[in-house]
């Protein structure tokens, strides 16, 4: 089968024919038809953070597709059933986390297109256990970008406990910020979006947010004081230090700031102000296959829809290139079909 491979760290993406994966008795093979392509597929390809991925890698973990095989104690699924290959390609199953709706902070899981191989193929195995079905109406393309994007910034929001009526800030209205500005606004927040770039904030206010910010030309957390006095909530999605900086202090007394976004750096927290202003800072990762069925639910009933420009696998190398310079608007998604 033909997959985008990497073979050393910083090294370019490689089309080529790799053995198909034999199907083992908890597994599906999924015949890829799409596969969007998230910033940490680069952060992956990069090894920029302390746990590195396998070498070689398959990258992605935002592909979908059919199940074409499906493994002898696989009984709830069927050939034909959409289903996608999320960032959780498997956990145990047994532990107190999978245990108490917290899989995604299990310490055996597995993850796709780091750990294991993921979607950037034309063929991807998943455990079938941890696949999650596509809801009819929504398409493979449109679909893509909800099992990392999506979940991951649905399940944020939800962490940062912001009710609806009142203020939350999306600092990096990128890739998954132009997500969670349709899941906040849907979920009855009010959203001041982050980035730069008339681009970008154009389509943020298109997509609901009530106020933009172009951290180039103001101090974000200065302008979200001066607008509405400290948001409730803030996500931080963007790749970028001076990013989180700007969230701690974008919060009100009393809110949450909501880690999201992965540089390989540290950032650092005033103890006195935080004890003061009863600041929560809380970290986020992805969200469970039950984050995931709610997150496909809004967009089965219309209520967001991810902005997508439509490339194919052979551009991986040139979609990386673009995202590096933030040139990318919305999401990208590699049609496979
Ligand atoms: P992206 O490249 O599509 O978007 C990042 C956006 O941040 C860009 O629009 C960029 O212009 C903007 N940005 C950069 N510096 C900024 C600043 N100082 N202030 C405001 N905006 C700024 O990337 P993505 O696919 O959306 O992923 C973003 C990050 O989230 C990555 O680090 C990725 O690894 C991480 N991620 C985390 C999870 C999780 O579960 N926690 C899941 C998926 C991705
Ligand atoms: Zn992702
Ligand atoms: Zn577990």
């Amino acid at each position: 089968m033909k997959a985008a491979v990497i073979n050393e760290f910083k090294g370019p993406l490689v089309i080529k024919d790799v053995p198909l994966p034999e199907v083992k008795a908890h597994d599906v093979l999924v015949k890829v038809q799409a596969c969007g392509v998230c910033h940490t597929d680069l952060h992956a390809c990069h090894g920029d953070w302390p746990v590195k991925p396998k070498m070689p890698l398959v990258p992605g973990h935002e592909g979908v597709g059919e199940i074409v095989a499906v493994g002898s104690e696989i009984h709830h699924l069927s050939l034909g059933d959409r289903v996608g290959v999320p960032w959780l390609y498997s956990a145990c199953g047994h532990c107190d986390y999978c245990l108490d709706g917290q899989e995604t902070l299990c310490m055996e899981q597995h993850n796709a297109g780091y750990s294991v191989d993921g979607g950037y193929a034309e063929f991807c195995l998943a455990h079938g256990d941890y696949v999650v079905k596509i809801p009819d109406n929504i398409s493979y393309i449109d679909a893509a970008p909800l099992f990392c994007a999506g979940v991951t910034t649905y399940k944020a929001l939800k962490v940062t406990g912001v009710k609806p009526g009142q203020w939350v800030a999306i600092i990096g209205a990128g890739g998954l910020g132009h997500l969670a500005i349709q899941y906040a606004v849907a979920m009855g927040m009010n959203v001041i979006a982050i980035d730069t770039g008339a681009e970008k904030l154009a389509l943020a206010k298109e997509l609901g947010a009530t106020h933009c910010i172009d951290f180039m030309k103001q101090s974000p957390s200065e302008a979200v004081q001066a607008l509405v006095g400290g948001v409730h909530g803030v996500v931080c999605t963007a790749v970028s230090k001076s990013a989180f900086e700007e969230a701690y202090k974008s919060v009100r007394r009393g809110g949450a700031c909501v880690l999201v976004g992965l540089p390989p750096d540290e950032m650092p927290v005033p103890i006195f102000d935080t004890v003061l202003n009863g600041v929560k800072i809380i970290g986020s990762i992805v969200g469970t296959r039950k984050d995931l069925q709610e997150c496909l639910q809004f967009a089965a009933e219309g209520k967001v829809k991810a902005i997508i420009e439509v490339k194919h696998l052979e551009d991986i190398n040139d979609i990386f290139a673009d995202m590096e310079k933030g040139e990318i608007n919305g999401r990208i998604v590699m049609d496979m079909s």
